[in-house]
């Protein structure tokens, strides 16, 4: 199959606009979809410090080259890079390198913190208990603790990894839970007292084309996946996605500029603070405070 833009050989066929994308055509898709992502958003006005949570994974790499390719020397603007080990011994070490790599080659300050250290629990141990649905546990640690890190490394704002399919699984699975709270904040997740502006400069570009991306462009990222990875409801919204993706192109882009739309100057439930740690929340516990203690690894 040849680009459809300039005869060259196809790497990847674009669903949504109907081409065929050689290599360079593909970059440049992905780069300038980006950069129109962080435009819509408003871009970093100057003294942000931008901390970007890196998994050693293709999605969040890819994040950290593309913002450190915009706005690395741009005067005015930090950029910092967070990695979270959750303490999973047969994944998270590999992945580690990954980032320390990617990183180390950027030029760009790295943290690393564990959740052993702040929440004195791992997901190895964690599981070893029964825990029958380790990303419910582990999502909310995650979250709680990149953003307490970014914080402490003196960030502004937040960028994590989420390409289209991730934006649009999530999206329908808050609709099909009826969590109203988590759609209505969804993106806005912001601007709500202390809580960190999230940028997301990957949420335009499905998560096929951030993966060629990834090789393309010779990034150190680490392919493994996580043993623990658990969601039953997210594999079948996945597959209905992409079932209905394949009729109808363009839904799963739909789903996310429709939703983005909505929500709009929307920012949920007030937010208070949570009464054990003083994150941020809805509830009078945190979601990771309410992990924890709903499993029993601390008290409230
Ligand atoms: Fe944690 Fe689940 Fe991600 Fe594994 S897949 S790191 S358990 S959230």
């Amino acid at each position: 199959m040849e680009c459809s833009l300039c005869g060259s050989p196809a790497v990847v066929h674009q669903r949504s606009s109907g081409r065929h994308l050689c290599r360079d055509h593909l970059l440049g898709s992905v780069e300038s979809r980006v950069r129109r992502t962080l435009r819509e958003d408003g871009g970093l006005p100057p003294g942000s410090r931008l901390a970007v949570g890196l998994s050693g994974g293709k999605d969040s790499s890819s994040a950290l080259h593309l913002l450190h390719s915009i706005y690395g020397r741009r005067p005015g603007v930090s950029l910092v890079a967070v990695t979270v080990d959750e303490g999973i011994e047969s994944y998270r070490p590999r992945t580690l390198e990954s980032a320390r790599a990617l990183a180390g080659r950027l030029g760009v300050e790295h943290r690393v913190v564990r959740y052993e250290d702040v929440y004195g629990v791992t997901m190895d141990r964690a599981v070893e208990g029964g825990e029958s649905h380790p990303c419910g546990l582990c999502g909310p640690l995650r979250g709680g603790l990149l953003v307490r890190a970014a914080r402490e490394m003196g960030a502004t704002h937040l960028a994590t990894g989420h390409n289209l399919d991730d934006e649009a699984q999530t999206i329908l699975m808050n609709v099909l839970r009826g969590d109203a709270a988590r759609l209505l904040r969804g993106r806005v997740d912001v601007e709500e007292g202390r809580l960190m502006p999230r940028v997301k400069p990957l949420r335009g570009v499905p998560e096929k084309e951030v993966a060629l991306y990834a090789l393309l462009r010779g990034l150190p990222v680490s392919w493994e996946e996580c043993p623990y990875a658990s969601g039953a409801l997210r594999s079948e919204v996945r597959g209905f996605l992409n079932r209905f993706e394949v009729d109808h192109p363009g839904a799963k882009y739909a789903v996310v500029r429709g939703f983005e739309r909505a929500g709009r100057g929307r920012g949920g439930p007030p937010l208070g603070g949570c009464v054990r740690c003083g994150e941020p929340s809805s509830g009078e516990l945190c979601n990771a405070c309410r992990v924890l203690v709903g499993r029993g690894f601390a008290r409230a």
